[in-house]
């Protein structure tokens, strides 16, 4: 029997992919063009499971540690659950986190894109990656900076050999995301990159209206965090 709060974690879910459904029929796209990553960081499994449940399968974390203490059992039972590192990833993490997760969306340095090249080629497993961009230029955030973007993109996927499937941003709290989410999509769009993280639980709507291909939603679908 489910728990009030798996209950609730549950109908939260329903109502988000509702809005995504809606929020892309509005811009003119199609609801599986967007893919929502349900970001679980600081919740247990007992409110991961009722979206396994539902057959929801993508879903990011932000710390590698705790994602290595949640996600080995639960991916035991989901082996096809798609598990996106979406925070700043130190280099003697690398290893952990290309064991776990299958998509790494903060490559955001040279010395973290030279790390995971070597760990893809001792495994022989590349994981996908996301260039993150620090949009908002703000000193304290992890990305490169707008200006240094084309350069780091062509370090990692000429010279790393990375796939680089996209761009990831996290816009400034206290500006306009959509200038943010349009200067992501541009930086996307000159490089040739098809995929965009970008929008949370307060935006989510208004990155798909800017092209967003992957959403990275955690406190509307799960609550305040614990
Ligand atoms: C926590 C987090 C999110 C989800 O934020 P919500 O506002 O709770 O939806 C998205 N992206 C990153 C990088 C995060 O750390």
């Amino acid at each position: 029997m489910q728990t009030t709060a798996a209950a609730t974690v549950a109908a939260n879910f329903a109502a988000v992919k509702e809005m995504i459904a809606k929020a892309a029929t509005k811009a003119g796209r199609t609801g599986d063009a967007v893919t929502l990553v349900a970001v679980s960081k600081t919740h247990g499994a007992a409110m991961i499971r009722p979206l396994l449940a539902a057959g929801h399968r993508v879903f990011g974390e932000n710390r590698v540690q705790e994602a290595m203490a949640k996600w080995p059992a639960l991916k035991q039972d989901y082996p096809d659950i798609e598990l996106h590192l979406i925070g700043p990833l130190q280099t003697n993490k690398v290893k952990d986190a290309v064991a776990l997760f299958d998509v790494i969306q903060s490559v955001d340095r040279e010395k973290l894109a030279r790390a995971l090249s070597d760990a893809f080629a001792k495994t022989g497993t590349a994981r996908d990656c996301y260039i993150q961009v620090n949009t908002g230029a703000e000193p304290q955030k992890a990305g490169v900076l707008p200006a240094d973007a084309d350069a780091f993109i062509r370090l990692c996927r000429d010279e790393l050999q990375l796939p680089v499937q996209g761009l990831m941003c996290i816009p400034p709290v206290d500006e306009e995301p959509a200038l943010h989410f349009a200067l992501l999509r541009k930086i996307a769009e000159r490089n040739g990159l098809k995929n965009l993280s970008m929008g949370m639980s307060g935006d989510f709507e208004k990155a798909i209206a800017f092209g967003a291909t992957h959403i990275r939603v955690g406190s509307a679908i799960f609550g305040g965090r614990v």
